[in-house]
């Protein structure tokens, strides 16, 4: 993936970019291709780790427009492709650190560059939490998944676990077992700390089966996997039990430190948007699963990042009515979005500003 960017060829003083897309995934690459066709020439900062979560998924098959279905990275390679296409700029980088305390906001990349916009759209992602065995990596898309809507389909009718005891474990167990044979789920305790409906939903199906005080200690294959270890946490003892998928489902992590005291968030640290997809910050809009933790679909995440772009546009054309020292001369301090409520400062009170 390249670096093509030329941060001085935006409209506005010199390097000051209309919309900088943080995430190359798909909402950032959505978001890129809507501003991009709005002409507002966006930067997507994508990470070093371009492409999110789909790099690690093998083939797509619920991603409506193609019948044979798609491998992730294929995926998220045509949607880059796209976006570059018609416009976009990109920088393959990770953001390391974010102002959004005053504006034009200011990004800083690894290498130390710094790059300003006026507005910004978050599509940093999420990830899912893992165990931590290397076994795990090496199967991830071959039988070990974290997503039990997208590859549940290839379990059908074979026999698969689940590790987790929470809300999201369960969630996933229900749904696989209407596909697999069989539905194991293996939780580190002997309680669940799922909500007590999940709770009856699970015990009352006859595929699901609980193997409680238990820990993943490898996953066992060749190619693929056939079994996982099983460490009893009481005894000690390891037995070997044969499967066909692991499914992971032990909580997602939001990828939003470098946002932490600038951007309002909820307690797991996800972004919460304030009005339509603005969030906490007047001009900083989220997009995907950096605050969706209910769908987290490339679908979901693409039209977060569709709307998120549909805004930003719009909410641009009201500031355009600024003058450009509204605009930029003031290194204005930016607060908490609040519908209506005229920013401080001089001249700042006949501000117009068209919020979604
Ligand atoms: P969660 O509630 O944090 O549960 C994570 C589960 O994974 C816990 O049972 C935890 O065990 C286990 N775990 C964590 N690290 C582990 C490790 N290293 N090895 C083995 N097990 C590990 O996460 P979640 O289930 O993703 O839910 C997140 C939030 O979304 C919750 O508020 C939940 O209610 C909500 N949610 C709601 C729904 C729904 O209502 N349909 C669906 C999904 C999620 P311990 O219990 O021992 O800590």
């Amino acid at each position: 993936m390249s670096h093509n960017h030329e941060p001085t060829d935006t409209l506005g003083p010199a390097g000051v970019r209309h919309v900088v897309i943080l995430g190359g995934a798909c909402a950032g690459l959505t978001a890129a291709i809507y501003a991009a066709r709005a002409n507002l020439q966006p930067l997507v900062i994508e990470g070093a780790e371009a492409g999110g979560q789909l790099m690690l998924t093998t083939l797509v098959e619920n991603f409506p427009g193609f019948p044979e279905g798609i491998m992730g990275p294929d995926l998220m390679q045509a949607m880059r492709t796209q976006a570059e296409r018609v416009g976009a700029a990109f920088i393959t980088e990770d953001a390391v650190e974010v102002d959004f305390s005053h504006r034009p906001f200011r990004i800083r990349t690894q290498s130390g560059e710094e790059v300003r916009a006026r507005a910004v759209i978050v599509a940093t992602g999420a990830r899912a939490r893992m165990l931590g065995l290397p076994s795990e990596e090496r199967f991830l898309g071959r039988g070990v998944s974290t997503c039990a809507t997208c590859d549940g389909f290839f379990f059908r009718k074979q026999d698969v676990v689940v590790v987790g005891g929470g809300d999201s474990a369960l969630e996933e167990a229900l749904y696989l077992a209407n596909l697999a044979r069989s539905v194991t789920v293996v939780h580190r305790r002997d309680q669940l700390r799922a909500s007590k409906i999940m709770q009856e939903r699970a015990f009352n199906h006859p595929k699901i089966d609980f193997i409680w005080n238990t820990e993943v200690a490898d996953i066992v294959g060749d190619g693929k996997v056939t079994a996982v270890r099983l460490r009893d946490r009481v005894t000690g003892e390891v037995t070997e039990r044969r499967t066909d998928g692991v499914f992971i489902a032990i909580g997602h992590k939001p990828n939003t430190e470098i946002f932490k005291g600038q951007v309002e968030t909820d307690a797991q640290g996800y972004l919460l948007p304030t009005h339509g997809m603005m969030s906490s910050v007047e001009g900083v809009f989220v997009a995907g699963d950096v605050h969706d933790h209910t769908y987290r679909q490339a679908i979901t995440a693409a039209a977060f990042g569709c709307m998120a772009a549909m805004e930003a546009e719009r909410w641009l054309q009201g500031e355009a009515a600024l003058t450009p020292e509204e605009h930029w001369g003031t290194a204005e301090p930016v607060g908490e979005s609040n519908a209506g409520a005229p920013k401080g400062g001089p001249g700042k009170g006949a501000r117009k500003t068209a919020r979604p």
